[in-house]
């Protein structure tokens, strides 16, 4: 091997001490070790910006205005002196570009700016303009005295992740720019490639070496573009490679249980079945039953929006485990879904004499020895639960099949620990969630497993009319309810409750409970909130449920869990205070039943654009992938619900919002390399090969460090 293939030489290069960099020394080494675990050549050069600046131009003071979020003007400093006293103590200067005036604020360091600071200096000055009382002006600006190499050269200034005693001791984004340039100018030689050949002439991709240079060290907007995109995808490439890799090594390690005998499903098929399915729940039934059929472990996930139909579909692939003499789990993340899942599933499992019992925290003894004994002999066919199912007591005679529904809530470690019961062979397992995820987040979260979506509503469903109401068209919408009272349906009026305020929300629910018991003499209400004694809540909600109440006032806990199909309207209060998301899941609770259904969403009347975006998205669909999307754009996919835990999705340059295209490609890159040459033998897959080794050796570092 010649040393410009060898992988140890650039491992070696880039292992180098970060304080035997030009202008770092031990005391900035020992500050970028402590606070930002930069320790080598390599750590500093992927310490990656989180965004880019634009320098490339200056702007004419008579030119800005209040849309810019940031502006770079060139000009000179007139005057300046410190005014005001106390917290209000502030340095302002005066400062102008022949076309107008700008005023500098500094409420920090105004000492070191005064001694700096030259009258009738020229200055670049970059900032946030304001506009206040008919004036500009930008409060700690970044200001660095005009020179004639900078008076032209417009730049992107790359904004690194830093920490506030960095700033302090001058190590800002600028300094750790000038540090970059250091060290990609002797690092230049030592990068290489990661991507195969092919691969970066296909989608035109620019080299690693280029794309590091143009990333830390942009020209101007396309060396930039440029830059991003090479690494987002190979980013992107390397996060499917390894979760297709994964997903391959199951199918092809793992053998699975077949499960092709068919007589329960046949006579349920046949003789029980409630409905007619919708073609969704068909064809996804027929991928699971493709997958049952392999000899291989089934890792399949399966997305369905509130409503669409998932209990019968999973209880169907339980059937076949139960046909094919195997037991079937299902493990979900509260009681109350625990309870939902069970309800639902019992009432087919009836219908066919199947036993199905269910365990949870709150499973007396009793019970609980009867159904570890069952279960260990067989005759216990479907279990529902909690994580209680996977205490070290449960154990079956053969566990065939696990469903876990809300998958994000447990971790893969709960997963591994479902299927380590049954010692012989791995059971199958399918994940549900009813929060449909947008197809980029479902890529990269679920990457390693098959996906199928219910993508249909039963028929004859009448959607769900959602409507946007300001609070001062109260009595318009109370006109509304008691109208759809005196018709029999009941009503739900939510309120917000989250943790920070929950005082002044209480409160607030409780003035909504009064002003609605005032409003509707004589009508039986109930509510139900979080600080309930659950005894007390259960009443309440059995009162609604059993329709002696028509009003639920509630907090959020009614998200999940209860299913009235009477209850046809839903009031929102504050809907701005709700996420997409959840303003969705809340709204699927009505449409439960034959009747036209309503969402209200109240409003106050002044509303941020982002809120506007989530009334009308809710006003305009009922698609739960739609409003997905939505959210995905709004919210970045760090918040989307159900994803915070997860820890899977940690991206550092790809956006999973906008790198849709990108990530469709790499992904259907590393599959065709997967599929045609799964070893990497080829040639020309050797820089994946020394990639993967070095990201394999990056993790061990980083697991040894934190
Ligand atoms: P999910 O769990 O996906 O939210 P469910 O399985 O609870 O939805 O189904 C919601 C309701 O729709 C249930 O009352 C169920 O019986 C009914 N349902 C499901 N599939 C059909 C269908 N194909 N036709 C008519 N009703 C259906
Ligand atoms: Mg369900």
């Amino acid at each position: 091997m010649t040393s410009a293939t060898n992988p140890s030489v650039r491992t070696r290069f880039f292992d180098t001490k970060i304080e035997f960099l030009k202008g770092v020394g031990p005391q900035k080494a020992a500050l970028l070790n402590q606070e930002l675990s930069i320790f080598t050549f390599g750590d500093l050069i992927q310490h990656y910006p989180f965004r880019h600046e634009d320098r490339s131009v200056f702007h004419k003071l008579s030119d800005l205005n209040e849309q810019m979020t940031a502006a770079q003007v060139k000009g000179r400093l007139r005057e300046f002196s410190v005014i005001g006293e106390g917290s209000k103590k502030r340095l302002v200067g005066t400062f102008q570009d022949g076309t107008g005036f700008l005023d500098l604020v500094w409420f920090q360091s105004i000492s070191w700016y005064e001694k700096w600071l030259r009258r009738g200096g020229e200055y670049i000055v970059y900032g946030t303009p304001v506009l206040y009382g008919g004036k500009w002006s930008i409060t700690h600006p970044e200001i660095e005295v005009l020179t004639p190499e900078n008076a032209s050269a417009g730049y992107w200034q790359p904004i690194y992740p830093l920490t506030e005693k960095l700033r302090k001791k001058f190590l800002d984004s600028k300094a750790l720019s000038k540090m970059m340039r250091n060290l990609l100018e002797i690092a230049h030689t030592h990068i290489r490639e990661t991507l195969p050949a092919p691969l970066v002439e296909k989608y035109r991709l620019v080299s690693k070496a280029q794309a590091l240079w143009h990333f830390h060290l942009p020209q101007d907007n396309r060396t930039l573009h440029q830059a991003q995109r090479r690494l987002k995808f190979e980013e992107l490439f390397y996060n499917q490679f390894r979760l297709i890799k994964n997903k391959l090594l199951h199918k092809t390690e793992y053998p699975g249980l077949i499960f092709d005998k068919t007589l329960l499903v046949k006579e349920f098929y046949e003789q029980h079945l409630p409905f007619k399915l919708t073609g969704a729940q068909i064809r996804v039934l027929h991928e699971i039953h493709e997958d049952l059929k392999t000899g291989k472990q089934m890792n399949r996930l399966l997305q369905g929006d509130v409503g669409s139909g998932k209990t019968i579909v999973a209880f169907i692939t339980m059937l076949f485990a139960l046909d094919n003499d195997a037991q079937a789990c299902l493990m979900a993340p509260t009681e109350i879904l625990t309870d939902q899942h069970y309800q639902g599933l019992k009432k087919f499992a009836d219908l066919l004499g199947v036993n199905i019992a269910k365990l949870t925290g709150s499973t007396k003894k009793k019970e609980r020895e009867v159904i570890h004994r069952e279960l260990l002999n067989g005759t216990l066919h479907i279990i529902v639960g909690t994580h209680a199912l996977i205490e070290d007591a449960v154990q079956f005679k053969n566990l065939g099949l696990c469903i876990i529904d809300e998958q994000h809530r447990f971790g893969v470690a709960q997963r591994a620990k479902l299927w380590a019961k049954n010692k012989r062979i791995n059971p199958h397992m399918l994940v549900m969630t009813a929060t449909p995820i947008p197809r980029t987040l479902a890529m990269t979260l679920y990457g390693d497993l098959d996906i199928s979506a219910i993508n249909e509503l039963p028929a004859g469903r009448k959607p769900i009319k959602t409507v946007h109401r300001f609070d001062k068209n109260r009595l318009q919408v109370f006109g509304f309810l008691k109208e759809e009272i005196a018709k029999g349906r009941q009503v739900y009026m939510v309120y917000p409750l989250i943790e920070e305020s929950e005082k002044m929300d209480l409160k607030d629910l409780m003035d909504g409970y009064e002003s609605v018991a005032r409003a509707f003499p004589g009508v039986p209400l109930s509510i139900v909130h979080g600080k309930m004694r659950s005894q007390d809540k259960d009443f309440e909600m059995g009162r609604f449920v059993r329709g002696e109440t028509k009003i639920m006032v509630a907090t959020t806990v009614i998200e999940v869990g209860v299913n009235v199909p009477n209850a046809s309207v839903m009031v929102i209060e504050n809907a701005e205070r709700f996420g997409l998301s959840q303003l969705h899941q809340l709204r699927g609770r009505v449409g439960r039943g034959a009747e036209q259904s309503y969402c209200i969403l109240m409003t106050d009347y002044k509303l941020s654009k982002d809120t506007k975006l989530r009334i009308e998205t809710m006003c305009r669909t009922n698609d739960g992938f739609e409003i997905a999307e939505v959210d995905l754009q709004l919210r970045g996919p760090g918040d989307i619900s159900g994803t915070q835990q997860s820890g899977l999705v940690d991206l550092l340059v790809a956006n999973l919002a906008q790198d849709g295209e990108i990530l469709k490609a790499a992904r259907a890159s590393a599959e065709e390399i997967l599929t045609t040459d799964p070893d990497l033998l080829q040639p020309v897959h050797q820089p994946i090969r020394s990639h993967l080794e070095n990201l394999r050796k990056e993790e061990t570092n980083w697991s040894r460090i934190s």
